[in-house]
């Protein structure tokens, strides 16, 4: 690496920000100039901290080399789209901007000319493997959660608790439970879209509860590329943070097993097919998706509503609007506000 990178890590208090500052640490050549968290006291972390308020604020004026998105939600919309414009190179672990976003972002990415790399474990792999080549389809794996296997009936009564025990990582709770109704997944298929520009019927869901091989790229010659690791977000944050390059981590190599995939069970988990209609209905379908979800997630964790509700209710929301495209982040914005007003008078 030629220099010092200045970072910027927004969401620094959170899962991905704290195994961020991690990998920051053991690099000399990457340096934490600014550090942003909701609302926990951070002062200290970097030279330049901010809790709360507005991130691009905070980004004018630390001046990074690379933003490092880790906040949680649509939250995450205004520096997305601040790293994207100004050209700054962006390292995104918030899916939610983007899905939200994509066609925004994209045109904003466009205008500032400056690289987007997925920290999203999945997009990551995908991102490594397209190194190769331009990919012609590609999977996306998927644990299957804490409730893979069962049926709906066996979902009704799920607690915040459960949900929330994810089996293979560690993560923070709104994309724990994500995971949980795939809905994370979901995301992670738009998110997908957008970031490989990739039709939706060439982007595959594969259930994988090992977490082992974190995605495949197709090529037009018949030859796949997979990635494989350890599940541990360690390894797709060095590898967004030390771009071209690819530095040491402590993971342990990987010692190869049975590796188990099936197909996912879209019926019992709704999320995931609801998340590709809105994709390919687009406009402003993943937006509402989105909001709607993080309204209901927020519901299921504050014990007002039930695990299967989530579903319904972000069904319920993409069905009674007619989520017209965004022209601006201005209707981008009102067109979440509404599905979020949506959901809020029904829970
Ligand atoms: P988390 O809940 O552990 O942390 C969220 C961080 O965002 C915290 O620092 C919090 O203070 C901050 N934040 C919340 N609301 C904010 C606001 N309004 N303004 C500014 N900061 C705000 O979440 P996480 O698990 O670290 O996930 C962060 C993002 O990364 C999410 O988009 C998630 O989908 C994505 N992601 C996480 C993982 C993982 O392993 N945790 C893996 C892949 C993708
Ligand atoms: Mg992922």
């Amino acid at each position: 690496m030629d220099g010092v990178k200045r970072i910027a890590l927004l969401g620094a208090t959170g899962s991905i920000g704290r195994q961020a500052i991690e990998v920051i640490d053991a690099h000399p050549e990457l340096e934490l100039v600014a550090a942003a968290s909701g609302s926990q006291p951070i002062e200290g972390l970097a030279p330049l901290t901010q809790s709360g308020g507005d991130l691009t604020e905070l980004l004018q004026r630390a001046e990074p080399d690379l933003v490092l998105n880790a906040v949680v939600g649509f939250a995450g919309l205004a520096p997305t789209m601040w790293a994207l414009e100004h050209g700054v190179t962006l390292a995104l672990a918030n899916k939610e901007s983007l899905v939200a976003a994509g066609e925004l972002a994209l045109a904003a990415r466009e205008r500032g000319g400056g690289q987007l790399i997925p920290v999203d474990s999945e997009h990551s792999a995908l991102f490594q493997c397209a190194q190769l080549g331009e990919p012609e389809s590609v999977v996306l794996t998927a644990s299957g959660g804490p409730f893979r296997g069962r049926t709906r009936a066996e979902l009704a009564d799920v607690t915040r608790e459960q949900a929330l025990a994810h089996p293979t990582w560690s993560m923070g709770p709104k994309i724990t439970i994500d995971s949980a109704t795939l809905a994370n997944k979901g995301l992670e298929i738009v998110e997908a879209h957008f970031l490989f520009d990739l039709a939706y019927d060439s982007i595959e869901v594969v259930i994988h509860p090992p977490s082992i091989v974190h995605g495949v790229v197709r090529f037009r010659d018949g030859a796949s590329i997979a990635h494989l690791g350890y599940p541990d977000m360690r390894v797709p944050i060095s590898y967004a943070l030390t771009y071209p390059e690819r530095a040491a981590t402590p993971v342990p190599p990987l010692e190869l097993r049975t590796l188990e995939f099936h197909a996912p069970d879209t019926e019992t988990f709704r999320m995931l097919a609801l998340a590709r209609e809105a994709g390919e209905r687009g406009g402003t379908y993943p937006c509402a998706y989105n909001a709607a979800n993080e309204v209901a997630v927020q519901a299921f964790l504050e014990r007002r509503i039930g695990f299967l509700d989530i579903a319904a209710l972000v069904e319920d929301v993409l069905g009674r609007g007619d989520w017209q495209p965004a022209h601006d982040l201005d209707e981008l914005v009102e067109a979440d506000r509404r599905a979020r007003d949506l959901v809020a008078v029904a829970t």
